[in-house]
């Protein structure tokens, strides 16, 4: 694995490269305070390895991870030159899990599960203000009389519910980034919104970054739109563009983000079709053994023999950024030969 964070003044950099279990390959992420950043993709594409790498939860093999410019795995070590300590930084970082059950003890009552963290990351605080701290958070996410939900087990709570304890748990240690892995996707659709809702209402509130790991293309949209942040589209372990809603909903640059939105059905196409899959292949690579080049060439309408070389990334006028040869009016994509099955 070769991971390398650097710091450009950003709250979180990342820059990774040939991760030995070929999840995240070439990827360059930054992550300002008080950021949005929603990351999709197909399921296998390198997001939760990605997402676990940026909060120092995935020590890389090749590089650095930093935090506010601080090498994380150095931190970690005691080698680094800088002085936030490591336990610092871990509690900065924080994740949400797809099942609210990994944050939660089954056999333990809400109120002991948030407690234990409290009491590691201050613990100064008396029992009586500890529990007022959670019973307050508790009635913040809407969970309300907060000492009902308090002494409940998490088999007495919903779903959503569930997941409303985990993001309580997050915020009791006040952190600057949260890793939400899938958070809502095992959520009914109607409570989806809601749960968004919620997150953004609380990152207002609480000044905290999200990293927002979905597989679905519409609640990236959702997020980033409501947030002014931004929508990063992986595919076999790149990100392949990543940018604000009006050019990745808008006017997608990659086609592997074309392709994405050709298969959310509830996002309008600008040519208002569907009628074919814009590839040429529906058979998606193993993500072990990627194709060289482009990776999405084996299956891009638009692919030529320049995409056989790896794309460089290029600015966008919309403010992001998109690695495909197509964006380079210059390059000599524009007069090579179209490959087998492409569209010129
Ligand atoms: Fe398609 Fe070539 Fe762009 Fe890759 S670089 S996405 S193959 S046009």
């Amino acid at each position: 694995v070769k991971v390398h964070f650097e710091s450009d003044g950003g709250l979180l950099d990342v820059f990774s490269k040939n991760e030995a279990v070929h999840a995240v390959d070439g990827v360059n992420l930054d992550i300002e305070e008080n950021e949005v950043v929603a990351l999709v993709g197909e399921s296998g594409c390198g997001k939760t390895t990605l997402g676990k790498a940026a909060i120092g939860l995935q020590e890389p093999t090749e590089g650095t991870v930093s935090y506010r410019g601080q090498d994380i795995w150095e931190t970690r070590r005691g080698n680094a030159d800088r002085g936030v300590p490591y336990r610092k930084i871990r509690r900065a970082l924080q994740i949400i899990h797809q099942d609210p059950g990994a944050s939660l003890n089954p056999n333990k009552r809400v109120m002991e599960s948030l407690e234990r963290p409290l009491k590691k990351w201050k613990p100064g605080l008396t029992r009586e203000k500890r529990q007022a701290r959670i019973l307050a958070m508790l009635y913040r996410v809407g969970m309300t009389p907060p000492s009902d939900y308090a002494y409940r087990y998490p088999h007495q709570l919903s779903g959503g519910e569930a997941q409303r304890v985990a993001l309580v748990r997050t915020l009791l240690m006040n952190p600057e980034l949260i890793l939400a892995d899938e958070a809502i996707s095992a959520l009914d659709v109607s409570l989806r919104v809601e749960m968004m809702d919620l997150m953004l209402e609380l990152q207002d509130a609480f000044d905290t970054s999200y990293l927002f790991i979905s597989h679905d293309l519409s609640n990236a949209r959702y997020l980033a739109e409501k947030s002014g942040g931004r929508i990063g589209v992986m595919y076999l372990g790149e990100i392949v563009e990543i940018g604000p809603v009006e050019q990745i909903i808008h006017d997608p640059q990659h086609p592997y983000t074309q392709v994405l939105m050709w298969a959310t059905p509830e996002l309008e196409l600008d040519d208002g079709s569907r009628e074919r899959p814009p590839v040429r292949s529906i058979d998606i690579p193993d993500p072990q053994n990627p194709p060289e080049g482009c990776r999405f060439h084996t299956r891009c309408q638009k692919a030529r023999e320049a995409c056989k070389r790896t794309p460089p990334t290029f600015d966008v006028e919309r403010g992001g950024e998109v690695a495909c040869y197509r964006a380079d009016d210059d390059h000599e994509y524009w007069e090579s030969v179209p490959l087998e099955g492409a569209s010129r």
